[in-house]
């Protein structure tokens, strides 16, 4: 299959929001990472994202909707839920809630719950209106590997396994949504932490006065994990390790040192960092480009910082990619 790069032209977008409305899957930009899009509502196209992405299909997929109406054709919203898009759509947040009859089961993995979002990046927003049904998307790269953050990024995984690309430039955000499950009424729990912080969402419940409570995971009888948030996922081939702090340039130019704020001292072929400043947005947005470009370098081994606690949640949110990023592949099936 021949994958063809689209600029953002209005004849482009058209012809992409046709593709998709014939079954076609459509890498896109959104404001957190590249999406592999096909209509929500053909679970035939849908089942292609799967196999183009070899992503086992107990892994469901998360639907884009252009606004709380279009949602609501697809889930049940409660209180909490309405709050929470009123604050935060469009944006970086996600939303589990229980699935309307509509959503093909392979969207869902058979589950109950359905997980909705809708997209502020303009491109992902016009091809919402254009193509007119719920576009199912999950990171446009090989399951597993690290998430794509330009179109670029999305040819050096799918190049050949998809039709279409839009290139859009580089994603603001640089790390996937946050994940709410805000299924149960009055209770709500974060499955993945994202741009938008657990202190966010308590404050914007607090002033559109919905009582609800957040629940911490440890409250719960078993330990609840979204599916597919594997403890290996996001990784780069070579071998990554964390470290707080990286306390002394090592000699061996064969690993790459991964700073979280430009060191002092010499520059060297194997030294690289985040972010010039330190800061959590900007390390965010270039945490997965980095990581590409450090596993193509020919290095035995990646030894990367964490972000410190003074980068807030967002730090949190890079420090759950990284240590997935590090995590051991899991031989057995889960
Ligand atoms: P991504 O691959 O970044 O699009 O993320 C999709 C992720 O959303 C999945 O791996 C799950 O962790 C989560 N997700 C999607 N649907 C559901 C759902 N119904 N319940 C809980 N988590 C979900
Ligand atoms: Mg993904």
């Amino acid at each position: 299959m021949q994958t063809r790069v689209h600029s953002p032209t209005l004849r482009a977008l058209r012809r992409l929001a046709a593709a998709l409305r014939r079954g076609e899957l459509v890498a896109l930009p959104t404001e957190t990472v590249y999406g592999l899009a096909a209509n929500a509502l053909d679970a035939r196209a849908c089942r292609k994202i799967f196999t183009a992405k070899r992503r086992p299909i107990n892994d469901p997929l998360i639907v884009h909707v252009g606004n709380l109406r279009a949602g609501e054709a697809l889930a049940e919203f409660n209180d909490v839920a309405r709050a929470l898009v009123r604050a935060f759509w469009p944006g970086p947040l996600t939303l589990v809630l229980p699935k309307k009859r509509i959503v093909p089961a392979i969207v869902t993995s058979g589950q109950k719950t359905v997980a909705l979002r809708s997209p502020a990046h303009p491109l992902t927003r016009k091809i919402l209106r254009l193509a007119r049904v719920p576009l199912a998307a999950p990171s446009a790269n090989p399951f597993g590997y690290v998430s794509p953050t330009t179109a670029a990024h999305v040819l050096d995984g799918l190049k050949g396994r998809i039709p279409h690309v839009l290139d859009g430039g580089a994603c603001r955000v640089g790390v996937e949504s946050t994940i709410v499950d805000a299924s149960v009424p009055g209770k709500w729990r974060i499955l993945r932490p994202g741009s938008i912080s657990g202190r966010a969402i308590a404050a914007a419940l607090r002033t559109e006065n919905v009582r609800a409570r957040g629940v911490k995971s440890t409250e719960r009888a078993a330990p609840v994990v979204a599916p597919g948030m594997l403890a290996h996922h996001y990784s780069p081939h070579t071998p990554l390790v964390l470290q707080r702090r990286i306390r002394s340039r090592q000699a061996d130019e064969r690993t790459a040192l991964l700073y979280w704020a430009k060191p002092s001292g010499p520059a060297g072929r194997n030294v690289f960092w985040l972010s010039a400043s330190g800061s959590a947005p900007a390390a965010a947005r270039s945490l997965y480009s980095l990581l590409r470009k450090v596993d193509r370098g020919g290095f035995s081994q990646i030894v990367c910082e964490t972000a410190p606690a003074a980068a807030g949640e967002l730090g949190l949110a890079i420090n759950d990619r990284l240590v997935r990023a590090a995590g051991r592949r899991k031989k057995t099936k889960r």
